[in-house]
């Protein structure tokens, strides 16, 4: 369907809420049809054609560089930005014991891969922003919406308005429209911080991904190319703004004392970046002529490195629906497509979603019985291989 200038408001096939890392995707899986669709982003063009470094490391399972490769925005991103990871290990409290997942019997030797996230929002840009048929408005905010039998419309920034036969949100975690559409949420406020970094280091760390699940606070170091980390501390509210405000040479010393000199002398790199942690699965993924992706649909932890994972995913499952009524000359943006694409996705989310949950209360827990209880589950989970093998395909996505 080709929006008529003559018509207003225009019409599109398919209207996107936001072109964030979901919204993109999603737009680009629209690539060689016939469909028309139109993204809405309230940042620059600037800021989505090149986007600033914002202290993210995406650890992408298999299936997500599947995803990513059938985009085409794999092939976007400079080789020397992906790492893999060859192993990972998972540590509790003050003990020396850890939970071990290496990479045998996995495809390319690697558990992930991780990518910038800047890297990723540019290589989808990239993609979405040559195709003819997908148009992206910057600058502009949706500030309201509804839908009725046939369209959802909404009302821009600048006062005009869209129409369009299905409203994809992808608007973020704390979506304003998914509020507005009556839709309601499970959120889980951990009032923790999660602050992220890049250091350089000493010794190299042999692509080991490590998740220190001490006393008072949680420290992850990521191996990126060449002798670089990712670092994610996770402490409470109160305490962040003090460690991301901490002297440059009192922060390097601490972290490096805390990983255990495991990687010898660390140095800071950039900026100290700071997210707050709060958890969203949104009850339903669809209302009238309107669908979920992204963390507008479930914003997880990232603990265990899964939310923009099920994002790429779940976008995937919507556009596949969508091509498949399309192809019979249905109408997409129908309930029954809708309805199948919150099946399929929650089937994976949900899961996910609360197992993550449960993995953070029991290992912030630290009342003496749930700490004993903390270092049983890791020798468990090291000594059953059957469950071993359970956690390692979730983590990886070997298999979907
Ligand atoms: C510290 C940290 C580490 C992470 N690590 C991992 C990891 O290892 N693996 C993993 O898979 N995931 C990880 N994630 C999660 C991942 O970053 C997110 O899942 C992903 O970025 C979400 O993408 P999105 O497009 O759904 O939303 P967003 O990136 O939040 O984008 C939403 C977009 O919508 C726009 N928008 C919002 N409202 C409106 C409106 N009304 N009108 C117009 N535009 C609007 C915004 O400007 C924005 O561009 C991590 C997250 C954090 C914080």
């Amino acid at each position: 369907m080709t929006p008529d200038p003559e018509d207003t408001p225009m019409k599109y096939d398919i209207l996107i809420i936001g072109a964030g890392p979901a919204g993109l995707s999603f737009a680009r899986s629209f690539k060689d049809t016939k469909l028309n669709v139109l993204v809405i982003e309230k940042a620059s063009l600037d800021e989505l054609r090149d986007p600033a470094p914002d202290g993210r490391e995406i650890a992408l399972t298999h299936l997500s560089l599947k995803l990513m490769q059938e985009l085409g925005a794999w092939a976007r991103i400079p080789a020397e930005a992906i790492s893999p990871i060859r192993e990972a290990k998972v540590l509790n409290g003050d003990s020396s014991y850890f939970l071990d997942f290496d990479s045998r019997n996995v495809d390319d030797g690697a558990l992930g891969y991780l990518v910038p996230n800047y890297q990723i929002r540019r290589s989808l840009f990239e993609e979405a922003a040559t195709l003819p048929n997908v148009e992206i408005l910057t600058d502009t905010v949706v500030e309201s919406l509804h839908t009725d039998e046939q369209s959802g419309h909404v009302r821009l920034s600048n006062g005009e308005t869209r129409e369009a036969t299905l409203i994809v949100a992808a608007d973020s975690r704390f979506s304003s429209s998914r509020r507005e559409m009556g839709i309601s949420s499970s959120m889980q406020d951990f009032a923790k911080t999660a602050i992220v970094c890049r250091m350089e280091h000493e010794l190299p760390h042999e692509q080991i991904a490590w998740e220190c699940f001490h006393y008072g606070r949680t420290l992850a170091v990521l191996p990126m190319a060449g002798n670089l980390s990712s670092i994610v501390i996770t402490v409470h509210n109160e305490l962040a703004g003090e460690i991301v405000a901490m002297d440059e040479a009192e922060f390097n010393a601490d972290i490096q004392q805390r990983f255990g000199n495991r990687l010898g002398t660390m140095r800071l790199v950039g900026e100290r970046h700071s997210y707050p942690l709060i958890a969203v699965h949104a009850d339903r993924f669809f209302a009238n002529r309107y669908a979920l992706i992204g963390d507008a649909a479930v914003g997880m932890h990232p603990v265990t490195a899964h939310g923009f994972n099920l994002g790429l995913r779940g976008q995937a499952t919507l556009a596949r629906e969508i091509l498949r009524a399309a192809a019979r000359g249905r109408d997409f943006g129908s309930r029954r497509v809708l309805v199948k694409y919150e099946f399929r996705h929650m089937r994976v989310t949900r899961p996910m979603y609360w197992g993550t949950n449960g993995l953070v209360a029991l290992f912030t827990n630290e009342q003496a019985p749930v700490k004993a209880v903390r270092n049983l589950v890791l020798r468990i989970a090291n000594n059953l291989p059957p469950i071993k093998r359970i956690i390692k395909n979730r983590l990886t996505e070997t298999t979907s």
